[in-house]
C-alpha cells in the first residue's frame, strides 16, 4: 500500500487535490481512498488530507502517520510544521517551492521533487491555487499512474466542482508542472516544528480539555457520552438495513461504522436508525452484500 499525506491551507485545494488524485488512481484500475482532515474551518488554516493506494480493496481509514510521500502545497508551511514527521526512510517529498532542492531545509535529509507551482498557477489560473500543478509534480515523481489517468481524474473532480473550462485549465497547469518538476535532496537539521498540527497525544492537551458531561445554554450536550444526544440519523433519508438471512455475523460492519450504530442482538446484527447517517461504509465492507441502504419516508420511524 502506498500512503500519501497532503499538507496545505484551507481554501487552497489540498482536499480537492487528494480527491482528484484518488479518482485518477481508479481510472488506472487500482483502489484508492481519500481522507480529509480539517482544523479550524477557515481559509488559510492548516489542512491535511490523506490518500491510500493499493491493488486490493482498502479498509484502513485512519490518518497517515508514516507516509511514503508527503505533498506540501504551501511552502510557508515548511517553516511552521515538521512536514517530514514520520516520513518513511525511503520516502519522498513533493514540494511547492521556488528554491532548488539543496536550498530547502527539512527536519531530515529527504529525497524531493520540487516545482514552483505557485508561479505556474498564477500564470495559468490567475489565482495562486496550486492543487492541480502539485498533482502534475506528484505523478512525475512517483509514476504510480500515467498523466492521461490524472487528466481524467482532474476533468472529473474539478469539472464537477468548477466546470469543464476551469478543469481543462487545471489539466494544463498540471502538465506544465509535470514538465518542470526537478529532483534532488533537501538538507536535514531544520527546526520546522513551530506548530504541531496533527497527531496530538493526550499529553499535548492542555489541562481542562477533558470536560465532564454537561449541557450548554443552547441545550447542546458536550463531554463524554454526549454523542447519544446528536441524532445523526436525521442527516439522511436512507438507512442501512441488514438482511439477516445473508448475514454471516463477521461484524466487519460493526468495526467500520463511524457512528457506532451497528450492534449484535442475540443472533442478529442490527442498526440503530436514529444514528445511521447512511454513509454506506458498512455496505462496502460487508463480504456477503447483506446490507443495503433503503429509503425512509417517515422520520418518526428514525427517532422512535
Ligand atoms: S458485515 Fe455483513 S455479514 Fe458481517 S456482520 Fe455485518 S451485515 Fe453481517
Ligand atoms: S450506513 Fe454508515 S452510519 Fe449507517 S450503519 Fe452503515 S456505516 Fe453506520
Amino acid at each position: 500500500m502506498l500512503e500519501i499525506r497532503f499538507h496545505g491551507r484551507g481554501g487552497t485545494g489540498s482536499v480537492l487535490a487528494s480527491r482528484a488524485f484518488t479518482k485518477a488512481v481508479f481510472y488506472a484500475g487500482k483502489h484508492a481512498i481519500a481522507i480529509p482532515s480539517f482544523g479550524a474551518e477557515r481559509r488559510g488554516a492548516l489542512v491535511l488530507a490523506f490518500a491510500r493506494i493499493d491493488d486490493k480493496k482498502i479498509y484502513k481509514r485512519t490518518q497517515i502517520y508514516e507516509p511514503d510521500i508527503i505533498v506540501v502545497l504551501d511552502d510557508s508551511l515548511l517553516e511552521l510544521v515538521d512536514v517530514a514527521q514520520g516520513l518513511k526512510p525511503k520516502g519522498m517529498g513533493v514540494l511547492n517551492s521556488s528554491k532548488k532542492p539543496d536550498q530547502i531545509k527539512l527536519s531530515k535529509p529527504t529525497k524531493v521533487a520540487v516545482v514552483d507551482a505557485t508561479k505556474i498557477a498564477k500564470e495559468f489560473l490567475v489565482e495562486p491555487v496550486v492543487n492541480s500543478a502539485m498533482l502534475g509534480a506528484l505523478i512525475k515523481s512517483t509514476e504510480i499512474i500515467t498523466f492521461e489517468d490524472l487528466e481524467k481524474g482532474i476533468m472529473s473532480v474539478f469539472g464537477d466542482r468548477l466546470g469543464d473550462r476551469m478543469a481543462k485549465m487545471n489539466v494544463e497547469a498540471a502538465r506544465i508542472a509535470f514538465e518542470e518538476t526537478i529532483f534532488g535532496k533537501t538538507k536535514g537539521g531544520g527546526n520546522n516544528t513551530k506548530i504541531q498540527t496533527w497527531l496530538p497525544t493526550v499529553n499535548d492537551l492542555p489541562v481542562g480539555t477533558i470536560i465532564p458531561k454537561m449541557k450548554l445554554e443552547s441545550g447542546q450536550m458536550i463531554g463524554p457520552g454526549a454523542a447519544v444526544s446528536r441524532i445523526t440519523g436525521v442527516w439522511s433519508h436512507k438507512k442501512a438495513i441488514v438482511d439477516q438471512e445473508k448475514c454471516i455475523q463477521c461484524l466487519q460492519c460493526f468495526f467500520h461504522c463511524p457512528e457506532g450504530t451497528i450492534h449484535k442482538e442475540g443472533d442478529t446484527v442490527k442498526v440503530i436508525k436514529a444514528y445511521c447517517k447512511a454513509c454506506g461504509i458498512c455496505v462496502n465492507v460487508c463480504p456477503v452484500n447483506a446490507i443495503t441502504l433503503e429509503e425512509i419516508n417517515d422520520y418518526t420511524e428514525i427517532v422512535s
